[in-house]
Parts: C-alpha cells; structure tokens; sequence
C-alpha cells in the first residue's frame, strides 16, 4: 500500500480524503490540529457559484464545471454512504442586476453558457417581481437566474466526507499538529505534535496554516508560499415567514452580498459576507468590524426589505486564505519535490473548488501509481 498523509480537515481536504479513499492501494491519513470544519470553512456560507461566475475559459472555469459537475453526485453519494441528511439548496442562484450593470455582458455570457451546454436565464425586471417579490430595490432592473448552481452546509458536508472516508478505510488525527516534513530514504518524512509518520505523498490542505508548512526542508526560495488572511462576518436570522414564494428559495445575491435561504431550517437565513482585508502588515489577521457586518445587513435589508423583522441569532467570522500576489487557488506540486502537492488558497470559493481540486490530487497521485 502507498500512504498519502493529508494535512488539514477543512472542506479540501475532507473532500481530497474522501475522493482518494475510493482509489485501490493507498492507505490516507488526515491530520489536523482542530476537529474538522473550523477555520475557514466553519464560517462559510457554501455558495456555489460557478455557472453564473464570469470565469470563461482556462483552469479558473475547467475548476468550476468540474465542480459543479461532481457536487450533483456527490450529496447523493455521501447521503447514501453515511444515513446523514446534508443541506443543499438546489433552487439555484439568484444575481442581482442594478442599473449601471451591463447586462449586454450578462447576454453574452447567457449564450456562451449555452454553448458551454449550462443553463443561466435573464429575468427582467416584471419577471423577477412575480417570482420573488421579496426583491424590492429600487435600482435593480433585472437579474440572472442559475439553476444549476447551488449551495451546501460547509460544515455538514465537511462532517460526512469525514464519516464516508472513514468507512472506506481513511485514519484522521485531530488534535494534531503538524511541524513540517522532510525526504527521507523511504519517501517523505512528516513531524507531528505525536511523532514522525512516513508517506510517499504528503498534500497541503491547510488553508492558512498552509504558508509555514509549504517549504518542509527544502532550501527558502523567492516562490515561498504567500497567503494572506482576508476575514469575513456573517450572521444567522430568523423571521416568521420565509421570504417570498415558500416553494421557491433561491440564494439571492447582489453588491456583494447573499441572502441564503437555510435547508429544512424554520425560515432561517444566512447573510454575508463581510470582506476584510490586513490593513498595515499583510499576514496580519485583521480584527472584525462591527460596522462592517452592519453594512451587510444594511444592504441586505434595502435588497429585501422583508427581512426588517428579522430577529438576528447569532453573528461569527472566519479567516480566508488569499494568494498574494497570484490567482487563487494554488493547486501543485511544491517546486522542488513533487511528492508534496499544495491544495490550498482558495480565498473566496474554497467550498465551490473542492471537488475539483480534490479531482487534480487524485489524477497527480494516480499518474505515479
Ligand atoms: C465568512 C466566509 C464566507 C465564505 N463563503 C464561501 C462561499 O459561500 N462559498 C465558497 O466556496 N467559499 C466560501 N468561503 C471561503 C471558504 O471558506 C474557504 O475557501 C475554504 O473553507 C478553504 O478551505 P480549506 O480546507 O482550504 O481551509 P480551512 O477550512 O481553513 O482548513 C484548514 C485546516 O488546516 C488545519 N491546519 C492548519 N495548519 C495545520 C497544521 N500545521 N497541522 C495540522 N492542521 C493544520 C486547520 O486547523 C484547518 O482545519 C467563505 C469564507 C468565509 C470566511
């Protein structure tokens, strides 16, 4: 057996964990110093917008179709193997237009996406208001419908894939901490808080822990992984109805921020998300704003108005991990060992990528098998 040792339990690598636990003649363990689904991806809201993305080509728009593609197998597959029920909305996304949007540009993208063989719709103004009335600003002209995307729970889907991978043989080592790793003459060696354990693949999930870990013993070089923590406020809330047409619960976003309508929840929703950038020192976690998030609410209150009589449940924030000064996410081997593959970076759509970046690991390790 060929072992592979995951670092990280986040989305990516529950998801890595779970997709190589369905190949033959490898042994995967998983370390992380939390229990799984913390970090990132315990704050996040599980948008998945790829269709309705502007990503047209080239391995930003393969990643979303890929994903895309795998999340309409893989909730069924997972609610199969583990009995657990895993919140997904399947009303797909609702994009907001405003008056100084182009929405010639929102046309071609509407033809391409045809095309391409996916589905997007543009809803004029008359036909937004009588399917989901609840939108009421006044400078929204029309909006762009996606069926085909949708949204999960980050952290239930996290928990299954941790539970299906465990079925299918998967050892996972929380409360562990890794230090680094170097070669050795049986492959790769990996320094724990719990001691040395060899792999002949080693794969960097670990979202912003990622960046101490990327050279193990490898000389320092200029390409050194850099990410940046760029956090994120959200809220959770209840409200007496739900919004609009009960049988139709899109996600609705617009300027940036979604309105997500919460599975088999008593008309609860969540709304998000703040975007914060490190203000002096560019690895610095920055400190959530209150005024931030109450920006977001605000916004979302003059998109929905509905939402005014909202009693807001409970407010949290989250750390995304954000290449700098490259595209997200880093999705390669090390440059030196091409026995150490980065999983990681994957900033705002790490929820969406997963299956895709858990599809170029599975293909990596395969080639070499
Ligand atoms: C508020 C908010 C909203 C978001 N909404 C969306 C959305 O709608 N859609 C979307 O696609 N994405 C969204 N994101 C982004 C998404 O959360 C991230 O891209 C994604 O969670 C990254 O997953 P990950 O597994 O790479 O990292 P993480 O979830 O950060 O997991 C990394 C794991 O590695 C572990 N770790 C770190 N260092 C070590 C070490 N040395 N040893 C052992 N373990 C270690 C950590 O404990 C952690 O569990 C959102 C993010 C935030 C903050």
């Amino acid at each position: 057996m060929k072992q592979v040792a995951i670092v990280g339990c986040g989305i990516v690598g529950a998801t890595i964990a779970y997709e190589l636990s369905r190949i033959s003649g490898l042994q995967v363990m998983v370390f992380d110093v939390q229990p799984p689904a913390q970090a990132a991806t315990g704050a996040a809201l599980g948008v998945l917008m790829g269709i309705i993305s502007h990503k047209t080509k080239g391995r930003a728009w393969a990643m979303r179709q890929i994903s895309i593609r795998r999340y309409a197998t893989l909730i069924p597959e997972l609610e199969a193997a583990t009995g657990c029920t895993i919140p997904y909305n399947s009303y797909g996304i609702l994009k907001l237009c405003f008056v100084d949007d182009d929405l010639a540009s929102w046309e071609r993208l509407i033809t391409l996406r045809q095309q391409q063989e996916w589905q997007l719709q543009l809803w004029q103004r008359d036909q937004l208001r009588a399917i989901c009335p609840q939108v009421q600003h006044p400078e929204v002209i029309a909006a762009v419908y996606s069926p085909q995307d949708g949204q999960v729970d980050p952290t239930a889907l996290t928990l299954a894939l941790v539970q299906a991978a465990k079925q299918n043989g998967v050892y996972f080592r929380f409360n562990v901490q890794v230090q680094g790793w170097q070669s050795c003459s049986n492959g790769l060696q990996l320094h724990t808080s719990e001691g040395d354990w060899t792999a002949d693949w080693v794969v960097i999930a670990a979202g912003l822990g990622s960046m101490s870990l990327s050279q193990g013993s490898l000389p320092p070089t200029a390409h050194a992984l850099k990410m940046q923590p760029v956090l994120g406020q959200a809220m959770r809330l209840r409200l007496d109805q739900p919004l609009g047409n009960p049988a139709f619960q899109p996600v609705i976003t617009g300027q940036d921020i979604h309105i997500v309508p919460l599975q088999n929840q008593n008309n609860e929703y969540w709304i998000g998300a703040t975007v914060e950038f490190p203000t002096a020192d560019l690895t610095a976690s920055p400190i959530a704003a209150p005024h931030r998030l109450e920006a977001v609410w605000q916004g979302a209150r003059a998109l929905c108005p509905a939402l005014g009589e909202a009693t807001i449940l409970h407010r949290w924030s989250g750390l995304r991990p954000r290449p700098v000064e490259r595209a997200a996410p880093i999705v390669e081997p090390v440059a030196g060992d091409s026995r150490v593959l980065l999983a990681t970076g994957h900033y705002r759509n790490g929820v969406l990528l997963a299956p895709a970046t858990a599809q170029w690991v599975c293909e990596w390790i395969q080639q070499s098998l």
